[in-house]
């Protein structure tokens, strides 16, 4: 498989002492042939690689760690970079808001549509399911059997051989049955052909909706992206969702896709089940890609090492007295990446013993509170705290929707973690704590 393939590649970088061209040539050969086998398109396995070299042939050498970890984290950096850093959101636009599910049969159009109009639902919108798959009476029946299982209406007018009828008839429908989201599952080929096309784009232009989301199987490997560059081609798709997440797939397809077609995944399919529809988090991609435990602990640790020169600045500049309040936000901002706060708490000075004694659900909030006062301000008041007059504290406490002492009980707080650190001189290991956690 891509992961084990990618292990032994990295075994290699792993016991490296040094980087030269020569062996980092060798270990990337590896990673080529891994990638290369995981039907990842060809020209995106050489830019990849390119960048990876490039970047670690000109990266400073950091004094902690091995240079093949360095190496780890850079492809690991690049592959969540190359399927595309952030979540991207669906736009729901428009009233009602459309969304074109679009792909070859078989690909899991309707299962996701059905899947789609649940996570909508779940988060109070009214999705109304349009069949318009007009040549398989079944696929009208199977839309309309997972929408009574959703309890979501569906529009199914058996027998209507006119698309665009159909999505005039769902316009009308939702219109009157106040849906504000219309999922229109559409035909699939088991190739995608002319009149096909001709089809979607007559309803494209009659319904223009604001996603056209390509649903493609995980496990069709290199083809995926023809097929992606041809639905894109003929329909400039706003994004993917990859389905089928949870069989033997390999991470090929989610690879090339963002590289050749340029548009997001949005979604990943992992099950049959009906929730088994998932955000689509490139970090977490990377990770699976990369295997979950040695090598992304290994990643991790080059994190950390990588976070120890932070450390040191951060330090540095505590022991200066410039630590600011523009640090402390950013520090906020890093400790909520962490994830859950109880794990953060745990990182914190005395965190442990408070853990037993707070009520983490009021910390949340409190930490939400200190992250809008924070934000509230302006750089340089977050730069230079003693300007902060009262005058100031009156606006970010109208700015963050808080009293004026809760203002003054941050600047408080701050004051005594800068204390605190100093005193404690634990700064550097809270930090590099916290690193190995990112
Ligand atoms: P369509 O022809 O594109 O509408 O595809 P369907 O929605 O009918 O799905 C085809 C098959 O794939 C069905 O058996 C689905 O249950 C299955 N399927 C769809 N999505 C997933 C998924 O994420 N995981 C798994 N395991 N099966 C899926
Ligand atoms: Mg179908």
């Amino acid at each position: 498989s891509l992961t084990s393939k990618l292990q032994n590649a990295f075994r290699h970088l792993r016991g490296m002492g040094k980087l030269t061209e020569a062996n980092m040539a060798d270990a990337l050969r590896e990673v080529r042939i891994a990638l290369l086998d995981a039907d990842v398109h060809y020209k995106v396995a050489r830019d990849f690689l390119d960048r990876v070299k490039a970047k670690a042939l000109g990266q400073e050498v950091i004094q902690s760690v091995q240079p093949g970890q360095q190496v780890i984290k850079i492809i690991y950096d690049e592959l969540v970079a190359l399927l595309g850093t952030i979540h991207a959101d669906l736009d729901l636009g428009g009233n009602p808001a459309s969304i074109l599910m679009v792909g070859l049969h078989g690909s899991g159009k309707t299962t996701t549509s059905g899947k789609l109009a649940r996570l909508l639902h779940k988060q109070g919108r009214q999705p109304l399911l349009v069949a318009a798959d007009v040549y398989r009476p079944a696929a009208m029946d199977q839309l309309e059997t997972l929408g009574r299982q959703l309890g979501i209406p569906t529009y199914a007018p058996r027998g209507e051989k006119d698309v665009l009828a159909i999505a005039r008839g769902a316009l009308d429908f939702a219109r009157s049955h106040n849906r504000n989201v219309l999922i229109f599952d559409t035909a699939g080929r088991l190739q995608i052909d002319e009149p096909l096309v001709q089809e979607l784009v007559r309803l494209r232009d009659l319904v223009h909706p604001r996603e056209i989301l390509l649903v493609l199987d995980a496990a069709t490997g290199q083809e995926a992206v023809n097929v992606a560059t041809h639905f894109d081609q003929a329909l400039h798709i706003t994004g993917a969702i990859l389905t089928k997440l949870d069989g033997d797939a390999r991470g090929g397809a989610a690879l090339s896709f963002r590289a050749v077609v340029g548009k997001p995944i949005k979604f990943v399919g992992t099950g049959e089940k009906l929730d088994d529809l998932e955000p689509f988090h490139p970090e977490r991609m990377a990770s699976r890609i990369l295997g979950m435990g040695d090598i992304v602990s290994l990643v991790e640790k080059a994190a950390e090492a990588v976070s120890l020169e932070d450390a040191r600045r951060l330090e540095e500049k505590l022991r200066k007295g410039q630590f600011t309040l523009e640090d402390f936000l950013q520090q906020l901002r890093q400790m909520r990446k962490l994830g859950p706060l109880e794990n953060i708490m745990k990182l914190l000075p005395g965190g442990d013993e408070a853990l037993q004694q707070i009520d983490l659900a009021q910390q949340e909030k409190e930490l939400r509170r200190m992250e809008a006062i924070l934000c509230a301000m302006t750089p340089q008041e977050r730069r230079q705290p003693h300007i902060l007059n009262a005058s100031r504290r009156f606006r970010i406490a109208r700015g963050s929707g808080v009293t004026v002492r809760e203002v003054n009980d941050l600047l408080k707080k701050f004051n005594q973690m800068q204390e605190m650190m100093k005193k404690m001189g634990r700064f550097q290991k809270l930090m590099a704590r916290m690193g190995g956690r990112m």
